[in-house]
């Protein structure tokens, strides 16, 4: 143990900023570094530290206060150079030129807990302050799941068919944030809480038809089928999906049949319903009204046409941009039909009118 608290003194490199202590007290004085500077042989100026002062934020700023490193100066202290922790807050963004250069100091290294470095995600090293939230997110959600059998077992025995369970677990979504991903992944890992209604813990009640409410239940309730899964299932066949056998099962893990699940190009409008259809129960039970089914399955279609513009302007761009570097710059043929969107070579693109014209019909 005290092995590994015996603080490590640095040797000083040039330009670097170190945490300066005495030997005989903890606090630190941040500096930076200069080496010697040498003219014809001569030593013009010794080798010092510049005296950093940290601001609110921890952020060093230079000032003009130096430190000698020579015991024969008179104000010369024995301070002892140890290495800092900094906290590199959005790195990436950073070095991106996104965001602004933001360099703080936690304090010396052998101090500072928890390190910045030395973690993992699912055995992938990771540095803990260019983490940002849409990194976290999708640690969560993209993560290679142990198949979990519980789950498994417990769903097939309430929806009672087979169902293939390695190809429910790679569903994707070509166009679906991760956190559009999320709810629908918790109910199919039957990891969804649904709160019990009116402040009653007893009370677990559907708030739309009063039956018992559970996961099972999402996909059972006559209101909600009647005002999303149902309309939502017709769009999609309208579309051009293949009709699935069990529409249950289909909701809750894309099953479309014992060998099949839901296409990439379909799967993203169910993460948006679960998602959306999860926000207006929340939001049902949160201000102790009613949900409103029918505004949630307006929403789904309104966040499709959101998510769909994005990803077409998104390969509009590429396109415009790469072909005036004469990089690759056309969109390949097996890449063009999204059947909720198409897109032509140049990157021109059109959302299916089937999704526009249930957006004008839900209008009233
Ligand atoms: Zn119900």
């Amino acid at each position: 143990m005290h092995a590994l608290q015996q603080p490590q003194i640095a040797q000083p490199r040039h330009g670097h900023i170190y945490a300066l202590i005495r030997p005989d007290s903890a606090a630190p004085v941040y500096a930076r570094y200069e080496e010697a500077t040498v003219h014809d042989e001569d030593v013009a100026v010794q080798a010092r530290y510049v005296v950093q002062w940290l601001d609110a934020l921890g952020a060093p700023h230079e000032t003009a206060v130096t430190i000698t490193t020579r015991r024969d100066d008179p104000g010369y202290i024995p301070y002892e150079p140890y290495e800092i922790s900094w906290w590199r807050h959005y790195s990436e963004l950073q070095k991106a030129g996104r965001r602004e250069l933001d360099e703080r100091i936690r304090g010396p290294s052998n101090t500072t807990f928890p390190k910045n470095t030395g973690w993992r995600i699912d055995n992938e090293p990771i540095i803990l302050d260019a983490l940002t939230i849409k990194k976290i997110t999708w640690h969560f959600t993209q993560r290679r799941f142990k198949p979990p059998v519980g789950t498994q077992r417990a769903w097939s025995d309430r929806l009672r068919t087979l169902i293939p369970w390695t190809k429910v677990w790679r569903i994707k979504s070509f166009f679906a944030t991760p956190r559009d991903q999320v709810t629908w992944l918790k109910l199919q890992h039957r990891n969804l809480y649904l709160a019990p209604t009116r402040d009653d813990p007893n009370d677990s009640s559907c708030p739309l038809c009063t039956q018992h409410q559970n996961q099972l239940h999402l996909l059972q309730c006559p209101v909600i089928c009647r005002q999303m899964w149902n309309p939502l299932l017709n769009l999609l066949e309208d579309m051009g999906m293949r009709k699935c056998q069990d529409t249950y099962a289909f909701c809750a893990l894309g099953r479309t049949d014992q060998h099949t699940v839901v296409d990439k190009n379909y799967s993203g409008v169910l993460f948006l319903a679960w998602r959306c259809l999860y926000a207006e129960l929340v939001r049902g039970r949160v201000e102790d009204v009613k949900p409103v089914i029918k505004n949630a399955y307006r929403r789904t279609l309104i966040m499709l046409v959101t998510r769909l513009t994005a990803y077409g302007e998104k390969w509009l761009r590429w396109v415009r941009k790469n072909r005036e570097t004469g990089n690759k710059s056309r969109i390949p043929k097996r890449h063009q039909d999204k059947k909720l969107i198409k897109q032509d070579v140049d990157g021109n693109y059109a959302i299916n009118p089937r999704i526009l014209a249930e957006i004008e019909r839900t209008s009233n």
